[in-house]
């Protein structure tokens, strides 16, 4: 009898250490959307996108979102950067990280600190689970610029209007157990947020260091490694100030690859860790191999 098919299979965990750190990436999620721009390259023509996507070996009709939350151990802490969407995410395809933390080989309860990187859905929205915190012994790390901003909602885009509302259900109902942070400050030894407003507009990014290791956790600086990778100048929808994400994007992208720094990408193709080398004038992603672990 022929074996049955049975369906596209992925990898959704993935762990490496990090000098005496131990990192491991969650695949929340993938989903497909409808055509590439909007969200990518909302300046350029459809035939500039259309050209960049087969240069890729992309299809051009739609793309793949990934998100990817990441757990930082540090031997003291236990450090979740981002919740993915939570349970507003089953019904698309994401939401997945509470079950993979358990295969990964911890508790909700071992969450000593969630950091958010910014306020955006796919990065709250698994903060509460059935009405109640979903990582009841944490404690919270957020820039303060981002949450201020998205507090006031002055500035906050009419785009994301549902998203603010969102904040105010899941983000202010923790504030009395958050540290809120700004550029330079450590969340604990080791871990040191960097300055990445314009995706939002306190958006932050996380120097973390152990041993003479280091990577960059970029959070959305970059969200596709090769529509904004390859193209930092594109406009994309999803940045609440687009030409300061732009500008962020430039200099971020410049420092790691400068660098030779390891990045971990919520958006980049999973396991969402890689390096940025520079190419032709423009940027590549490099996907970390066995490096990490030799
Ligand atoms: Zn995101």
């Amino acid at each position: 009898m022929p074996a049955p098919l049975l369906g596209t299979l992925r990898p959704q965990i993935h762990r490496f250490p990090l000098g005496h750190f131990e990192v491991t990436t969650m695949l929340d999620g993938a989903i497909i959307m409808d055509g590439i721009s909007p969200p990518f390259g909302i300046d350029q023509s459809a035939a500039t996108i259309e050209a960049h996507a087969k240069e890729n070996l992309l299809p051009v009709g739609n793309l793949e979102n990934t998100f990817s939350p990441n757990l930082v151990n540090t031997g003291e802490q236990l450090v979740l950067f981002d919740t993915g969407f939570g349970e507003i995410g089953l019904k698309l395809g994401a939401g997945n990280l509470q079950s993979l933390l358990t295969t990964a080989g911890y508790k909700v309860q071992d969450v000593d600190i969630v950091v958010l990187t910014h306020a955006h859905p796919d990065h709250i929205g698994g903060l509460f689970h059935d009405g109640k915190p979903t990582f009841p012994n944490a404690r919270y790390v957020m820039g303060q610029v981002e949450f201020d901003a998205w507090k006031s909602g002055e500035k906050i885009p009419a785009q994301r209007a549902q998203n603010r509302d969102l904040f105010l259900r899941l983000v202010v109902p923790l504030a009395d157990r958050m540290t809120f942070i700004d550029p330079g400050d450590e969340v604990v030894a080791g871990i040191r947020a960097v300055e990445a407003f314009g995706h939002s507009l306190g958006h932050m990014a996380y120097h973390i260091e152990s041993e003479g290791q280091s990577l960059l956790l970029w959070g959305d600086v970059v969200n596709h490694y090769a529509f904004s990778l390859q193209r930092p100048h594109w406009q994309v929808s999803f940045d609440d100030d687009k030409q300061m994400a732009v500008a962020t994007r430039q200099r971020i992208l410049d420092m790691v690859a400068t660098d030779r720094l390891l990045v971990l990408g919520h958006h980049m193709p999973f396991p969402a860790v890689g390096y940025v080398e520079r190419l032709n004038g423009t940027y590549r992603w490099l996907p970390a191999s066995y490096q990490l672990r030799v």
